[in-house]
């Protein structure tokens, strides 16, 4: 016996936890100053670009790109300090690395842990992946509180650990004691995430090649690439061998390979970018500081987080005055009336203040 066929919508057939996700939101920023997602402002050189669009121009795109990327790792290895032991995995960004691990460690019941508040792709990944998540609240000051997190790897015995530092979205760089005693105590693997490690002064890529348990992973996007989509993590060969088995074939497409292996050679110019960023970081801190009221946190990434009274209200008139940052007051409640800046080029950022300064003025 058979009724008639029932054709599935997505609330019959799809998990729980997907329909329960709400989309990573990106808002339109046609028209404004860009100021909300941690990107370089600065353009490329205009001799690079050229030289980038013959080197492009040229790419055979009808063949799939080298499989292994071996002439892209060995840039990175030319222009990073990668352990000589500790091999090299790439992703389409590092948010599909982060994926990729926890699709990795998804057997039934396992467990993805971070701290709070936090990066939103370690917890939204661990619902894409069928990971239960557990995370530790950081103190009100964004450290990590160790006892709690150590209570925590007991309790839940997470397959797998993120800590990002500097934090995103509170700026601020954790204790390397701290993530050490997390790393000896960890029942899985930790990963410490370093997309901003280039605005600060800590890199745990050592830690990686003592600590066979410990991966370190990094981005390109907050270095001025954010469009080629271009991540990677360091480890163990015995981990990454395993891991690379997931990695879908050709995940990093030939024009980010070539375009990323040509950037590389020119690191120091990124990295000087990256130091203007920082000293301009410094001014922006010390101009939101003086504004009655706010409370400026300590940054070792490329944005500011500031709590201000009337946060949701302000950042509302900001876009009415032509600038977008990030609101991120609703995130988590140690972020209470927070918002987050990233710094721009100095034109930008004085385009910012002169906005944040006229819509305090309106709103008293
Ligand atoms: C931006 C960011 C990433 C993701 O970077 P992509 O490489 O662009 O996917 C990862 N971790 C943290 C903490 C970030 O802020």
């Amino acid at each position: 016996m058979s009724g008639p066929v029932q054709v599935a919508t997505p609330e019959s057939l799809l998990r729980p936890e997907v329909l329960a996700l709400s989309a990573y939101a990106v808002p339109d920023a046609s028209g404004l100053v860009k100021l909300d997602a941690m990107e370089n402002p600065y353009s490329l050189p205009s001799a690079l670009a050229a030289e980038l669009g013959a080197l492009l121009g040229a790419a055979a795109v009808n063949r799939y790109p080298e499989a292994d990327a071996r002439t892209l790792k060995a840039a990175i290895r030319r222009a990073l300090d990668v352990p000589a032991g500790c091999d090299i995995l790439l992703g389409n960004g590092s948010d599909e690395i982060i994926q990729l691990l926890a699709m990795a460690v998804a057997k039934p019941g396992a467990v993805l842990a971070s701290v709070e508040p936090t990066f939103v792709m370690f917890r939204m990944i661990a619902a894409f992946t069928g990971l239960r998540h557990a995370s530790c609240t950081l103190r009100a000051d964004f450290t990590l509180d160790v006892d709690a997190v150590l209570r925590m790897l007991e309790a839940e015995r997470p397959a797998l650990m993120f800590l990002a530092t500097p934090n995103n979205p509170t700026g601020n760089t954790f204790a390397r004691a701290d993530i050490e005693r997390i790393a000896a105590a960890t029942p899985g693997l930790l990963v410490v995430d370093e997309a901003y490690y280039a605005f600060g002064d800590d890199s745990h890529l050592e830690l990686a090649a003592r600590l066979p348990n410990v991966l370190v992973m990094r981005t390109f996007s907050k270095l001025g690439m954010a469009g080629l989509r271009l991540g990677f993590l360091v480890g163990s060969p015995a981990w990454l061998g395993q891991l690379d088995k997931l990695r879908l074939p050709y995940n990093v497409n030939m024009l980010t390979q070539l375009a990323a292996t040509r950037l590389l050679d020119s690191y120091p110019e990124l990295a000087a970018q990256a130091a203007t960023i920082r000293g301009d970081r410094s001014t922006l801190a010390e101009a939101l500081r003086a504004i009655p009221g706010a409370e400026v946190f300590p940054s070792d990434a490329n944005f500011v987080l500031f709590r201000i009274p009337k946060a949701a209200a302000l950042f509302d008139a900001l876009v009415a005055r032509g600038v977008l940052i990030k609101n991120v007051s609703r995130a988590h409640p140690l972020l209470a009336d927070c918002l987050r800046v990233t710094v721009g080029t100095p034109e930008e950022n004085r385009r910012f203040l002169a906005a944040l300064h006229d819509a305090v003025a309106v709103l008293g």
